[in-house]
């Protein structure tokens, strides 16, 4: 007998109740795709030899490969991990969270219409950036404001709309590259921007400037060095004195800030990050920074300054292209309304909270956690203990400076460190992962991520460690 034809069919195995309820959760074309694919790999194995299966045995095998492939299939890319690498807002699990506030705003501007483009004093037409633009100029001090997707393409609008086929001049000392894909040479020649580099690496001039300054000349342009740092024998030029060089030739001077703090961290006890408030009053005509650093909100792009200079790059073609949606602008709005009450930022800004987390409290908190950490590591040949750690800001803020915080590490016994890796994969395989470091020989997770509202939750999670590390994830 052929032992193909002992195969079972796509219905029988579509019948079996475990397969029902797995059409019912995500529909039946991806369950049967997984059954199709499952059968035929099979159909392969006897093909090729493989001794004909038991059927009862193949049907239960077959049923929890089609399951195990949907569920794999059907989960969510984006999925909310534990931050727990210590770096507050890390760009590659999404910079800062957003608080509870700017949740509310978007999910209410996602579910109805909104009054996105639509003045609703005069039933007639308004425009998106007038939802946040006011805010932007209370805060910052600055007369008008625009928003676009990131502070990498409001960087791009303002060369592209002050400096296209013009030169803008910059200290050599600022030429910066963040994160591989901005680089303020690349982007300004994208922008069809001529860079003038002026000074040398470490120490720039007043008369550097002034002495490149030619007809030519589009612009100024400072960039805030966010995530290196040089010391010893350097010299920048004041913003102060850059602006009024700029304003003598009658040159714009604009900055990029990059982390814009619209809060001085120094009163929490932060190293200071220079403000967009400041940069206005030095003198700057634009300012530009991003809305998912320091200042705690969504994904943005902001740039202030004067009203005319604004309105040119309203006026940009390319502006449209660069523009941020509803969502990002209901939870912007949310954000920058918090910056109103100074008082209560590091209480109601998540990444400001996170950022200002006394490391007693992170102590607290692990000494409560390490029960539930220990009992999911046991039998393993590590050891878990509570360790000081330094938290960094991260997304280039403030480089050097390092917070004090706390956490786990652990590790191995003896020399048995693959176990470790063995561990963080486990770790990731967790339905809500969990994301540490492993340095210097240990496996650290650091808590002052680890957000009030989820300590419950983590503690419930590493109960899963154990069927984790069992799993195929894990072992990979
Ligand atoms: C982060 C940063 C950028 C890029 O901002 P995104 O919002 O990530 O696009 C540009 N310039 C500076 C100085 C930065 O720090």
């Amino acid at each position: 007998m052929n032992p193909l034809s002992q195969l079972p069919s796509v219905d029988r195995l579509l019948s079996a109740p475990a397969l029902v309820a797995l059409v019912d959760a995500h529909g039946r074309a991806v369950v049967t795709g997984m059954v199709r694919d499952a059968l035929a790999a099979t159909r392969g194995a006897v093909k090729a030899g493989a001794a004909p299966p038991d059927e009862a045995a193949l049907i239960a095998e077959l049923i929890n490969e089609v399951g195990a492939g949907v569920t794999a299939k059907m989960q969510p890319k984006l999925r909310p991990v534990f931050n727990l690498t210590g770096t507050v807002l890390h760009t590659n699990l999404g910079r800062a969270p957003l608080p509870e506030e700017a949740v509310q705003a978007l999910v209410a501007a996602a579910r109805s219409p909104c009054a996105l483009e639509y003045d609703i004093e005069s039933g007639g037409r308004g425009d998106r950036d007038d939802i946040v633009s006011e805010l932007l100029c209370e805060l910052t001090g600055a007369e008008a404001a625009t928003v676009v997707n990131n502070n990498a393409a409001a960087v791009f609008l303002l060369l592209n709309t002050l400096a296209q086929k013009k030169q803008a001049i910059v200290s050599r000392g600022e030429l910066i590259e963040i994160g591989g894909a901005f680089r303020v040479p690349d982007i300004m020649s994208r922008a069809g921007a001529k860079l003038v580099e002026v000074g040398t690496t470490n120490r720039t001039h007043l008369r550097d400037f002034a002495e490149a300054i030619s007809p030519r000349t589009a612009l100024l342009m400072k960039v805030h060095a966010s995530n290196y740092a040089i010391h010893g024998f350097t010299h920048a030029v004041p913003e102060a004195e850059l602006a009024a060089l700029a304003h003598q030739h009658n040159l714009p001077f604009v900055i990029d800030l990059g982390s814009g703090t619209l809060a001085d961290l120094a009163a929490y006890g932060l190293p200071h990050e220079p403000t967009p408030a400041e940069a206005i009053a030095a003198g700057a005509d634009l300012v530009t920074f991003s809305g998912d650093k320091l200042l705690g909100g969504p994904q943005a792009g902001l740039l202030v300054g004067r009203r005319d200079l604004i309105a040119r790059i309203k006026k940009n073609p390319l502006k449209r292209a660069l523009r941020v949606g509803k969502l990002t602008l209901a939870a912007l709005e949310a954000v920058l309304a918090l910056y109103r009450d100074p008082d209560r930022l590091h209480l109601r800004v998540t990444a400001v909270r996170q950022l200002t987390r006394p490391e007693a409290e992170i102590a607290a908190q692990a000494v409560r956690l390490l029960p539930a950490l220990r009992a999911a590591l046991s039998g393993l040949p590590v050891m878990a203990e509570i360790v000081a750690l330094k938290s960094q800001i991260g997304s280039g803020s403030l480089p050097v400076d390092r917070l004090p915080s706390a956490g786990f590490a652990i590790k191995p016994q003896g020399r048995r460190s693959g176990v470790l890796n063995r561990i963080e994969r486990g770790l990731r395989a967790l339905p809500k992962p969990v994301i540490g470091r492993i340095e210097d020989g240990a496996l650290l997770l650091d808590l002052r991520c680890l957000q009030a509202e989820e300590e419950f939750e983590f503690g419930a999670a590493l109960a899963g460690l154990p069927v984790a590390l069992a799993g195929p994830a894990a072992a990979a």
